[in-house]
C-alpha cells in the first residue's frame, strides 16, 4: 500500500493509495468509505474522490485531493514540513501541446496533475504553428490581390501594413495563452513557471527553482528548438535567424535569403516572397521537400520558382559579413552529379533576413535525464517505445522530444492515449503512427497522407503497385491571368488496390486532405473513391475519377 503526502500550491493535498488485489479484499470497506467519511468531518475543505481505477500493473488506484482553506495546515503541517517533496499523481514536463492536452486529460480521469512550464504556456503550436497560418493567410491575400482584377474588381488597390498584422497576430498569441492558463485552471491542474532539472535523488524527482517535485508517473513534453550553424562551420552564421525570429521580425524584410529544404523553408520563402521580398531560397540537393513523394518534391520546386523565388540548387552558405547595407551571404555551388564541375562562389549583397531553417533539435540537453538513465538517440531525442515508455519504469515523453513525426496533433493524440493507459486501465491505448495526414502551407498548399509511392514500391513491390496522377488547372484560374496547376497522385498496393498514399498540391489541398485521409485510414480501395460521386465542379472530384 502507498501512501503519498504532499501539498499543491500550500492549501491542496493529495493523497493516492493504489492497493493490490489481495489488500482490496482484505479490506473492502476501508479505502471507499472509511477515509472519506473521516475527512468529510472538515467542512473547511472542498474534498474530492476520484473514482478508483485500475493500474496495468493489477493494482486498484484511488485518489483523494482536498483543498483546506484555514485550519488543516495545523493538522498536517508537521508531516509538510519535513516532506520537501511535493507529490503528484502525474507531472508534466513542458506546457506545449502534447504536455497540456495530456496533463487535461489526466484531471479529467481523476488524477492531480502538475504542468512546468520554463515560457508561455502553449508551447510551440501557440507561437509558430498559429502564427506561421495567420502569415500563410496573409500571403494568400496578396495573392488574390492579383486576381481583383479578373474577378472585376476594378482599381483595387491595397497598402501592406506587416506591423499591423503583427500586432494582431501577437494580440491572437496573447489570448490563446491566457487561454491555455484558463484551461489548466478550470481543470484543477497546477501550474509551475520555471525550467525543470530531473536531479540526481533515487526516485525521480524534478526541481524548479529549488522546489522538488515528485510522481509516480512523470511525462517529458518539453519540444524542441530550431538547429543552428555554429561560427566554426560558417563564419557570421548568427548574423541569421530562425523561425523563432521570423515571427520577430518588424516589418517585411526588403531581401531575405532562406537556407533549409523542409517545409518550415517553404512555407517561410512563400511567405516572404508573396509578401514582397525578394527571397532566395538555399537548398543542397536538386530540389526541397525531399522526404515527401518525389511528385510533390518536384512540384514544389517548381511552384517556388514560379513565384519568382531565386533558388539555389545543389548550394551552401560558405560565410555571411555585415556591411552598412545588410548582410553579404556568399555561396559555394557544385553540382554532385557533374564529378568535373568546380564549385561557383556567389555573393547575395543587401540582405535584410537570413534565416536558417535547417531542421529542428530536441530540448533534452537541461534535463539532467543521464541521472535516471533515460535512454537518448544519437541526435539527442527520447527513446520511446509504442507507449511512450522511455527506458525508466515510469516516466514517458511525448511529442517533437522524441522525434517523430513532428506535428501538433500527433503531440496532443500521443498525449491523450497515454493517459488513458495511466488513469484509466487502458492497457491497449497507444497512437497509431501510420496515415497521419500532413499538409504544408506553401504556395499553392501540399496535402498528403500515407506512403509515398517510392514507400510503397519498398513495402509493397513494384509489380504489387499502381499509380494515378492528374494535374489540371483549378476552376479558380479559370477566368485569371495568374494560373497555378493542382496536381495529384493516388498510390495504390495489392490485388484490390487499396489506397495507401495521397499527395496533392494546388488550390484548397490543405482543406481537401482531412476527409481523404479518414477513407485512406479506413482503408479504401480505388474502387471505393471511384464508386463516390463526384461534387462538381471543384479540384476534390478528380480524386474520384482518376484512370
Ligand atoms: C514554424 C513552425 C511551424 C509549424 N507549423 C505546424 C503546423 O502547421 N501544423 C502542425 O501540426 N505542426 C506544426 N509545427 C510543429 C508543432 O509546433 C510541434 O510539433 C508541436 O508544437 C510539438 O508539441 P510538443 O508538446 O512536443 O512541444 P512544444 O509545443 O514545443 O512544447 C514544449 C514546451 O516545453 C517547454 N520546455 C522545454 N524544456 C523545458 C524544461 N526543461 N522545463 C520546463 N519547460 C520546458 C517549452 O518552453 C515549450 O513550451 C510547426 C513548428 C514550427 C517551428
Amino acid at each position: 500500500m502507498g501512501h503519498h503526502f504532499g501539498d499543491l500550491a500550500k492549501i491542496r493535498h493529495v493523497i493516492t493509495y493504489s492497493i493490490s488485489p489481495f489488500e482490496q479484499r482484505a479490506f473492502p470497506n476501508y479505502f471507499s468509505k472509511g477515509i472519506p467519511n473521516v475527512w468529510r468531518r472538515f467542512k473547511t475543505s472542498v474534498f474530492k474522490v476520484a473514482p478508483p481505477r485500475w493500474l496495468d500493473c493489477g493494482r486498484l488506484f484511488f485518489s483523494y485531493s482536498w483543498t483546506f482553506l484555514s485550519s488543516s495546515r495545523r493538522l498536517f503541517g508537521r508531516s509538510m514540513a519535513s516532506e520537501s517533496v511535493t507529490r503528484f499523481d502525474f507531472l508534466v514536463i513542458g506546457g506545449g501541446s502534447g504536455g497540456l492536452a495530456v496533463a487535461r486529460r489526466a484531471a479529467e480521469l481523476g488524477a492531480t496533475a502538475a504542468v512546468i512550464e520554463s515560457n508561455k504556456l502553449g508551447g510551440t503550436c501557440v507561437s509558430k504553428d498559429h502564427p506561421a497560418p495567420v502569415m500563410w493567410s496573409t500571403s494568400t491575400h496578396a495573392e488574390y490581390l492579383h486576381d481583383h482584377e479578373d474577378y472585376g474588381f476594378e482599381g483595387a488597390k491595397a497598402h501592406f501594413s506587416w506591423q499591423l498584422i503583427k500586432r494582431k497576430r501577437d494580440a491572437y498569441v496573447s489570448r490563446l495563452n491566457q487561454i491555455y492558463r484558463n484551461n489548466l485552471d478550470k481543470g484543477k491542474i497546477e501550474s509551475i513557471h520555471g525550467y525543470a532539472r530531473f536531479t540526481d535523488d533515487p526516485e525521480p524527482t524534478v526541481e524548479v527553482n529549488g522546489k522538488k517535485f515528485t510522481a509516480p508517473h512523470i511525462l517529458i513534453a518539453t519540444g524542441g528548438h530550431p538547429s543552428t550553424v555554429s561560427e566554426d562551420d560558417v563564419p557570421g552564421a548568427s548574423l541569421g535567424i530562425t523561425s523563432d525570429g521570423f515571427f520577430e521580425l518588424e516589418s517585411c524584410p526588403k531581401r531575405s535569403v532562406i537556407v533549409g529544404a523542409g517545409y518550415i523553408a517553404v512555407e517561410m520563402a512563400g511567405i516572404l516572397s508573396t509578401l514582397g521580398s525578394k527571397t532566395s531560397i538555399i537548398i543542397r540537393q536538386g530540389g526541397v521537400l525531399r522526404n515527401f513523394d518525389a511528385l510533390i518534391s518536384s512540384n514544389c520546386t517548381k511552384e517556388l520558382q514560379n513565384h519568382g523565388i531565386d533558388l539555389r540548387k545543389n548550394s551552401q552558405v560558405k560565410s555571411v559579413q555585415k556591411t552598412d547595407k545588410g548582410l553579404s551571404v556568399k555561396l559555394v555551388t557544385k553540382d554532385p552529379d557533374d564529378k568535373d564541375a568546380q564549385e561557383k562562389c556567389d555573393t547575395i549583397h543587401e540582405v535584410d533576413c537570413l534565416l536558417w531553417a535547417i531542421g529542428r533539435e530536441p530540448n533534452t540537453a537541461g534535463l539532467n535525464l543521464s541521472s535516471i538513465g533515460v535512454k537518448l538517440d544519437e541526435r539527442g531525442h527520447i527513446v520511446v517505445d509504442e507507449f511512450q515508455n522511455t527506458t525508466h519504469a515510469g516516466v514517458y515523453a511525448v511529442g517533437d522530444v522524441c522525434g517523430r513525426a513532428l506535428l501538433t496533433p500527433v503531440a496532443i493524440a500521443a498525449g491523450r492515449k497515454l493517459a488513458h493507459r495511466l488513469f484509466e486501465g487502458k492497457a491497449d491505448s497507444k497512437i497509431n503512427y501510420n496515415n497521419i495526414p500532413t499538409v504544408v502551407f506553401s504556395h499553392p498548399p501540399i496535402g498528403t497522407v500515407g506512403l509515398t509511392e517510392d514507400e510503397a514500391i519498398k513495402t509493397w513491390g513494384k509489380d504489387s503497385v499502381k499509380v494515378y496522377t492528374t494535374s489540371f488547372t483549378p476552376m479558380y484560374y479559370a477566368i485569371t491571368t495568374r494560373k497555378s496547376q493542382c496536381i495529384m497522385k493516388l498510390v495504390c498496393a495489392g490485388k484490390n488496390e487499396k489506397v495507401v498514399g495521397l499527395h496533392m498540391q494546388g488550390f484548397g489541398c490543405d482543406e481537401m486532405l482531412q476527409g481523404f485521409a479518414v477513407a485512406v485510414n479506413m482503408g479504401a480501395t480505388k474502387e471505393d473513391f471511384d464508386r463516390t460521386i463526384a461534387i462538381h465542379p471543384t479540384s476534390s472530384e478528380e480524386l474520384v475519377t482518376l484512370r
